[in-house]
């Protein structure tokens, strides 16, 4: 999980938790602290047209590198925060500030182009998504339609009428929801004509094999067509090399997003991506 350095207080409740628990609450313990120690920070990276290398999106990552520990990957920090409820004030302040992040940029002659939130199953469950995009979108005079939220299959599972209520309360804000890591949940497709999505995201474990294994092809391809046919529009994640570029653009999908294109950059990197306005292979 995270590197631990041992300190006070590790070794007296040795022999009642075991070490992994132990780590968990000594990551709990300074997460809690994250925001008001300033140690909470966005970055973006671009969603690209293949045709002409036009940013044309960015999504928001978010990142934590404490003073004590270092940088933890939101891959080990999310799922903790969603356990203990810091999600809560963490997915707010993420909300807030990509919102006035954009807004400053289109502030100065940047862009506009839409962000992009990941915004958990255990947000949505908590019924407050569309107040804190509203006031997000009010404080900082950002326009709902340069927002976009992405969520997860899990969001329309369990109690999915309140996420249903929520989405159309987003949707008729004017902002974007995205399908985020398609096809990796346990969602039926009932789902897509239910829920009202604007986009699906192709996940990157499809897209690495994509040219080499057949059965990675076939789920891009017919998540394409799926797209289509639902006038959905269509992201492939993870695009890493010019040969998944190629592959992805013979299926029909135009905007693409991955190292190939850039990194999850800091906010100043973004504003030199975003006053070239394109990426050139
Ligand atoms: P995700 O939303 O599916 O984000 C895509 C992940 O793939 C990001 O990892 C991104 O850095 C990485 N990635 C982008 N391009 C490539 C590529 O070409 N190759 C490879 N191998 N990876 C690529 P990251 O930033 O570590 O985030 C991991 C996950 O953590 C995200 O997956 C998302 O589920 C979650 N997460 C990140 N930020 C937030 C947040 O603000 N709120 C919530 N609730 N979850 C977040
Ligand atoms: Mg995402
Ligand atoms: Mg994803
Ligand atoms: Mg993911």
């Amino acid at each position: 999980l995270v590197k631990e350095s041992g300190r006070n207080g590790f070794r007296f409740f040795k022999g009642e938790m075991n070490a992994e628990a132990l780590r968990w609450l000594a990551l709990e313990t300074r997460l809690r602290r994250a925001i008001e120690r300033d140690e909470l920070s966005l970055h973006y990276q671009p969603q690209v047209s293949r045709l002409d290398g036009q940013v044309v999106g960015m999504e928001a990552l978010l990142r934590w590198r404490s003073d004590e520990i270092g940088s933890v990957s939101p891959a080990d920090f999310i799922p903790l925060a969603e356990d203990t409820g810091l999600i809560h004030p963490i997915g707010e302040w993420v909300i807030r500030q990509a919102c006035f992040q954009n807004k400053a940029w289109q502030n100065a002659g940047l862009g506009p182009v839409r962000v992009a939130v990941n915004v958990s199953a255990s947000q949505f469950k908590a019924g407050s998504v569309a107040q804190v995009v509203r006031t997000a979108l009010q404080d900082s005079g950002l326009e709902a339609r340069w927002l976009e939220v992405e969520l997860t299959e899990s969001v329309m599972l369990g109690d999915s009428a309140a996420a249903e209520a929520q989405m159309a309360e987003l949707r008729a804000m004017g902002v974007s929801l995205s399908l985020d890591d398609f096809g990796t949940g346990y969602s039926s497709l009932g789902y897509l004509s239910r829920f009202p999505l604007d986009k699906l995201k192709i996940d990157q474990t499809f897209v690495r094999n994509i040219a080499t294994e057949q059965r990675s092809a076939a789920i891009a391809q017919a998540t394409i067509a799926l797209a289509q046919g639902l006038s959905l529009a269509v992201v492939a994640e993870g695009v890493e090399t010019v040969g998944q570029r190629d592959f992805l653009g013979s299926l029909g999908c135009d905007v693409l997003q991955g190292y190939l294109y850039g990194r999850p950059v800091p906010a100043f990197e973004m504003a030199q991506l975003l006053a070239k306005g394109r990426v050139i292979l």
